[in-house]
């Protein structure tokens, strides 16, 4: 199979839906897309290699699911929709069951969020993912880090740690399987999936951007919650307050010493869940977007004017945390 054969028969799909913002698709040197009048193109890139983002040997359809679901979650961090995206890909050999149940994971979570394959690049090499999508968001409506506000209350969807409990466990990591026991894994399936498939936030996004003056800042959280809303903090010249009580806490995780799931909370790195700031006056709103894109949201604490992140225990004195974000090159 060769390179040409290897992309009709995997990747390239016929037609788009009428009214797609794909004027071409695959197949000739540029993709043409056309976002809507009025609004702004939001552009992200996200590479996965393999040892370093994902083990050797990982469940292909899953892969799949993953570079594009890491790719659509900074999408919703902005606020933006979806146009569509494309696809740089380095392989070792064009094995055929691998290439499939690659492309059914990726193009299964393409399909949910109507975000279309329009083109990319294929070689041989050492495997290596590497997507950019595309998306539309109105003007003046994209949540930046830039712009949390003291006093605005800091919101937080799903639930964090899990991908790092079960990264530790496959790992085989001793605090981990002594906390947890050897079965964890089996008895607890959702922190494989959480790790390996997790879930863009995508509509309630697009829903937070509409808000539009009272929602304020947002980021995806790739690198652990401290670090990444560390970044707001510096971007915003602003601090926060956490209540530690107010994260929810995943049944697996109430396994842990209290130390080992902190850690994991606040440093876990690999959740992709949104954390975004909005004003008090936007809680009523907030809740409506959440059950309306039936997505679970948390509020977890607030912005202050007093720099740095104080992590509140149940009778609001700060406890001693490091956060550390995750560093590739530290
Ligand atoms: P070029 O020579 O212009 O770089 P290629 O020969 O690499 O183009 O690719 C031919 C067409 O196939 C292009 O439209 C390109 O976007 C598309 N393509 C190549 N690899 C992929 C892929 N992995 N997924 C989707 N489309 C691809
Ligand atoms: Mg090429």
């Amino acid at each position: 199979m060769g390179e040409f054969e290897l992309i009709r028969r995997h990747f390239q799909r016929e037609g788009h839906a009428a009214r797609s913002p794909v004027v071409l698709g695959i197949g000739d040197d540029c993709a043409l897309l056309q976002p809507r009048p009025g609004h702004q193109l939001a552009v992200s890139t996200d590479m996965l290699v393999e040892g370093r983002h994902f083990f050797a040997g990982v469940d292909p359809e899953a892969l799949g699911h993953k570079a594009l679901a890491v790719n659509l979650s900074d999408l919703a961090a902005m606020g933006a929709r979806p146009l569509g995206f494309t696809l740089a890909l380095a392989l070792p050999e064009a094995n055929e069951a691998w290439l499939g149940a690659f492309a059914r994971g990726l193009f299964a979570l393409a399909d949910a969020h109507a975000c279309p394959l329009v083109g990319g690049d294929t070689t041989r090499g050492p495997l290596n993912i590497c997507i950019t999508v595309m998306g539309e968001v109105r003007p003046g409506l994209a949540m930046q880090r830039s712009q949390a506000q003291v006093g605005d209350d800091i919101y937080l969807t799903g639930r964090t740690g899990e991908a790092r409990l079960a990264l530790e466990l496959m790992r085989g990591t001793a605090w981990a399987l002594l906390a947890c026991g050897p079965h964890v894994l089996e008895e607890h399936a959702e922190l494989r999936a959480r790790l390996e498939r997790p879930t863009p936030r995508v509509e309630l996004g697009s829903l937070l951007a509409v808000l539009g003056h009272a929602v304020h800042a947002a980021i995806d959280l790739s690198d652990g919650l401290a670090g990444d809303l560390g970044h707001i903090l510096a971007a915003s010249g602003v601090g926060a307050e956490l209540a530690l009580a107010a994260l929810p806490v995943a049944p697996a995780l109430q396994l842990l010493p209290m130390a080992e799931r902190m850690d994991c909370l606040l440093n876990g790195g690999d959740d992709y869940e949104l954390l975004f700031t909005a004003a008090p006056i936007a809680r009523a709103a907030v809740e409506a977007a959440a059950l309306a894109s039936h997505t679970p949201v948390q509020r977890i604490g607030r912005i202050s004017a007093a720099p740095g992140l104080r992590v509140l225990d149940a009778s609001g004195h700060p406890l001693a945390v490091s956060a550390r974000g995750f560093d590739h090159f530290a």
